[in-house]
């Protein structure tokens, strides 16, 4: 499509937008009396209206019936969790029996990484991204700590070549196969929050199950806005969190996946508590451990019903729309928003560089932007004018286009303030 820079057009292109009444579902902060433009729902997204209803539930619920709204509150607590299966399972490509929800994102992954981190003398060492979210760094650091080895030599960065900005997936592959039978477990994210870049996870997969590893992925920045096939793509696990393309509201639980070939090994080690135990017999209250065969057996506590509640609103938004849909109007929202950019660009005689790939294989829904000379003073200014962006060091500004909520008008306007931001 031949895109334009003017409002005419982005109000057409918002007019043909299926999900455009989606819009309205959510809660956009407010800035001079409009809604402000919102590029940071990579980070935090924003809250859907109905999300309300399913938190006040459980509140008139907990009052009504106190412990007895375990079983006869609305949806009951004892087996809310269960919910999330079906429409999880479809927006990470899995069997209903490979996701669960519990505890929140690094937590999850370390657990996951007591069952599946399991070095030995000879195979003890993790490939992972350069520049990983640093979360993911101080875990994988304490990880290979905790088992006693150093981590400059048991972390092996996978890193950007002089001058590039993206990973070659030719540079993945090679160090795996460099690696090879000391290699333990391949941790990748999914999508790289900086640079938003989308890795190949099929491939990656291969690649470490063909060098005798385990391979799992953190998929922050990917559950809920790209198009994932775990369950096929033969992942053995991965976790993700749900605030941020997810919408499930600040800090809130995670959700994870671990692959059915695992579900009925019962020699993994994990850290067990009475949720993961076997459902029919958990109130018996017996003293020896005995899993349930799926995701579920990695759960330790009772959940937490109140977080939930907002993740189950939240997943039964996408599970309505599809993440088919979803991805078609990412994909056109994002290359419009590249448009934009670049008209600008041109306009302004300004150097700003898009550091994230321009293939759309190899993007999802974010454009991270380097602003050679321009910078903070620019992302201030924006802010003040109601675009809603978030600053990374050294000069990169990162956009969102969430295409659940944002709409083409906005990239219009976006550039607008844009411009008078660069020659103010
Ligand atoms: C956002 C993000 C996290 C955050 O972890 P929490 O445990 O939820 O605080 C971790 N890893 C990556 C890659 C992220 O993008």
């Amino acid at each position: 499509m031949i895109f334009q820079n003017s409002l005419a057009f982005a109000q057409q292109l918002d007019a043909q937008d299926e999900l455009k009444h989606y819009r309205e579902e959510f809660i956009f902060p407010q800035h001079e009396g409009k809604n402000v433009i919102y590029f940071t729902g990579n980070s935090l997204g924003l809250q859907p209206k109905r999300t309300k209803k399913f938190v006040d539930e459980v509140m008139n619920d907990w009052a009504n019936h106190a412990v007895e709204g375990h079983f006869y509150a609305e949806r009951p607590w004892w087996d809310y969790h269960e919910r999330f299966a079906k429409p999880l399972s479809k927006i990470v490509g899995a069997k209903s029996s490979e996701v669960t929800v519990m505890n929140t994102l690094t937590v999850n992954l370390h657990l996951l990484m007591v069952s599946f981190y399991r070095p030995t003398s000879k195979r003890y060492k993790i490939i992972c991204e350069e520049k990983a979210f640093p979360s993911d760094q101080y875990m994988f650091q304490s990880q290979v700590n905790f088992h006693g080895y150093k981590a400059e030599d048991a972390i092996v960065e996978i890193k950007r070549r002089e001058g590039e900005n993206n990973i070659r997936l030719e540079d993945i592959l090679t160090k795996i196969d460099e690696v090879g039978d000391e290699l333990a477990l391949v941790l990748f994210g999914g999508v790289n929050y900086y640079t938003g870049q989308v890795f190949d996870m099929k491939t990656i997969t291969e690649a470490g199950h063909k060098a005798g590893a385990v391979v799992g992925f953190d998929l922050a920045h990917a559950a809920g806005n790209i198009k994932l096939e775990l369950h096929d793509w033969n992942v053995d696990f991965a976790a993700w969190c749900s605030y941020k393309y997810m919408n499930s509201g600040p800090g809130n639980a995670s959700g994870c996946f671990v692959h059915e070939k695992h579900h009925f090994n019962n020699d993994l080690p994990r850290f067990a508590g009475w949720w993961g135990h076997n459902k029919e017999r958990r109130f018996k209250m017996e003293p020896s451990f005995d899993p349930v065969h799926g995701a579920d057996g990695w759960q330790i506590s009772n959940l937490p019903i109140l977080s939930l509640a907002p993740y189950l609103a939240a997943v039964e938004m996408f599970d309505e729309v599809g993440m088919d849909n979803l991805i078609s109007k990412r994909n056109q929202i994002t290359a419009y928003l590249e448009f934009i950019l670049r008209e600008i660009d041109k306009q302004v005689n300004s150097t700003f560089e898009i550091i994230t790939p321009t293939n759309q294989e190899e993007r999802a829904c974010q454009l991270s932007v380097f602003f050679h000379g321009e910078g903070r003073p620019l992302f201030d200014y924006l802010m003040k004018n109601g675009v809603i962006t978030d600053w990374r060091e050294p000069n990169v500004i990162r956009f969102a286009p969430v295409p659940f909520y944002c709409s083409y008008e906005d990239m219009y306007r976006f550039g607008q303030i844009l411009k008078q931001g660069i020659l103010s």
